[in-house]
């Protein structure tokens, strides 16, 4: 068995999206500090709202709908996650789904994409950034994604994903403050691109390393996923991540 440590290379790194995420949260922490939330308000809660609209997209849609068949929704609905989903700038609709139903078959596992004994750092972002395990890679190659892959909508997320990125992530939210209330360049970028990004990515994030380390245990006590308010908060109500894995077709 691995000992769990702060930082385990059990893979190898994917050196240009480890310089890639380095930069946007150099660059995110750097404007989380300094910019000036009071100079424009609308701009802040634009950074608040298209948060919501991420955050929206990865809970309702990727994890609860696709993931998890907790639901089922209509086309417009569907619709309107994939958007939002594309909103958060995260990995393919597909992907997503295929590393969340490996983390609940396989939870802290070297089959798990963030298997919690690989330390706390990997489970939060250094999975993002390493190569895939080869348990998980053979694992997931008998996994069933025939349902979300029935989803025309899935489909289409799928084949235009760096578009929907670049168009709901990174050009609409941008373009927003331009035009409809004057905002600078440079503000709209700062204040989308990084701040707004760097806070949604890393607070889904939670999810598998606080919520994977800390808090309450009420439905099984011999799980690492626990109930964690900060998560919850921070998720918009993930935070519940005990009851979580007990139950995770419960929407
Ligand atoms: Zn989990
Ligand atoms: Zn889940």
């Amino acid at each position: 068995m691995i000992k769990p440590s702060v930082i385990n290379f059990e893979t190898d790194v994917i050196w240009f999206i480890a310089l890639e995420v380095f930069l946007l949260h150099a660059i995110g922490i750097y404007g989380l500090l300094t910019f000036n939330y009071l100079e424009n308000l609308m701009t802040t809660f634009w950074i608040i709202g298209m948060y919501f609209i991420s955050n929206i997209g990865v809970s309702g849609g990727a994890h609860r709908l696709w993931s998890h068949k907790c639901y089922k929704a209509k086309l417009p609905l569907r619709i309107l996650y994939i958007i939002c989903y594309s909103a958060s700038g995260q990995n393919s609709i597909c992907s997503w789904v295929k590393n969340h139903r490996m983390h609940h078959k396989y939870c802290d596992t070297n089959a798990d994409p963030h298997n919690t004994q690989r330390g706390f750092f990997y489970t939060h972002m250094g999975w993002v950034m390493m190569k895939e395990h080869p348990e998980f890679i053979k694992k997931s190659k008998q996994l069933d994604l025939s349902d979300v892959l029935s989803d025309p909508v899935v489909v289409f997320g799928e084949r235009y994903h760096l578009l929907l990125q670049l168009i709901f992530g990174f050009i609409l939210p941008t373009a927003v403050p331009i035009y409809l209330w004057n905002e600078t360049l440079g503000r709209a970028i700062i204040s989308q691109i990084f701040i707004r990004y760097v806070i949604t990515l890393n607070s889904v994030w939670t999810i598998n390393s606080i919520a994977h380390a800390w808090g309450t245990k009420p439905y099984d006590k011999n799980i690492k996923p626990s109930d964690n308010n900060l998560v919850n908060f921070m998720t918009l109500g993930e935070g519940y991540h005990n009851f979580h894995h007990v139950f995770p077709w419960d929407y």
